[in-house]
């Protein structure tokens, strides 16, 4: 592999995943409130005055401005470098699992979740627009003949959909309240889309892992947790599809029997 291979990827995706991010961490602020992201330029949320081309740089603007508006000095929300460092993580990681078509489609796939995920932790609400979208891309992906095949992606868009809508048909009888939002069986459903019915019970083991994990630090950290209380698992669902994607390029790659495979007898020569 020339450099270019090994850090052309990483470095791109990187790039554009901190872009991303920026947009879906300004997506997960004005969204929920009613308020397009695309109209117009970027604004500061407090002061509403328009920022220039340099505080639009992800990451580096934060932290040049030390966390505030230059204008107003109001802090902007930690959610933003977050999101943007969350999405440049992805595309470095994507492109350095997987350099090329592949890496790239495993950071869209990483792209359309944390906006679901960020959307999720910020209103609890997972747009009908966004999984419709997940899964589209997902089945496109399948039809172009790239990883899981298609039918596989078709059978885990419908079983996983109708398996959480049954959880939570089912939570909702007996314990006479929701368990499950609304937006959790679809995007179940576009995370079956992308990686297959087979790999949907992973995910959902790799979801209530993360979702303990969290609950765990959270009464480390002195919060009292109750039955009631509400977590976004729709962030968890896409964390765990996410990890789910990324186990295999990490594995089979660097320990896989590739010389086996390529051997080729050397020829006989009469
Ligand atoms: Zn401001």
């Amino acid at each position: 592999m020339t450099p270019i291979d090994h850090w052309g990827w990483p470095v791109l995706l990187g790039l554009l995943g901190s872009v991303f991010g920026s947009f879906i961490a300004t997506g997960a602020i004005r969204w929920p409130e009613g308020r397009g992201v695309a109209q117009g330029r970027s604004a500061c949320d407090s002061c509403g005055t328009s920022l220039g081309a340099a505080e639009l740089v992800p990451v580096l603007s934060y932290i040049v401005q030390r966390g505030r508006c230059r204008h107003c000095a109001a802090r902007i929300a930690p959610s933003h470098w977050l999101t943007e460092v969350v999405g440049l993580a992805i595309g470095v990681v994507a492109g350095l699992a997987a350099p090329g078509v592949e890496g790239v489609v495993g950071a869209v796939f990483g792209w359309l979740l944390l906006a679901l995920a960020a959307l999720d932790l910020a209103a609890f609400w997972l747009p009908n627009g966004l999984n419709v979208a997940l899964a589209v891309v997902g089945l496109c992906v399948g039809a172009a003949g790239n990883g899981v095949p298609l039918s596989a992606r078709v059978i885990g868009g419908v079983v996983g959909f109708a398996v959480l809508w049954l959880v939570a048909r089912v939570y909702k009888a007996l314990r006479g309240r929701q368990g499950l939002g609304g937006g959790d069986p679809k995007l179940f459903g576009a995370i079956g889309c992308w990686l297959g019915w087979d790999n949907l019970p992973v995910v959902l083991l790799a979801a209530s892992l993360i979702g303990l994990a969290v609950v765990l630090a959270m009464m480390v950290a002195g919060r009292r947790v109750r039955a009631s209380d509400r977590l976004p698992f729709g962030v968890m669902l896409a964390a765990g599809a996410w990890a789910v994607w990324l186990g295999p390029q990490l594995v089979p790659q660097h320990i896989g029997p590739v010389e086996l495979v390529t051997w080729q007898p050397a020829p006989i020569n009469h």
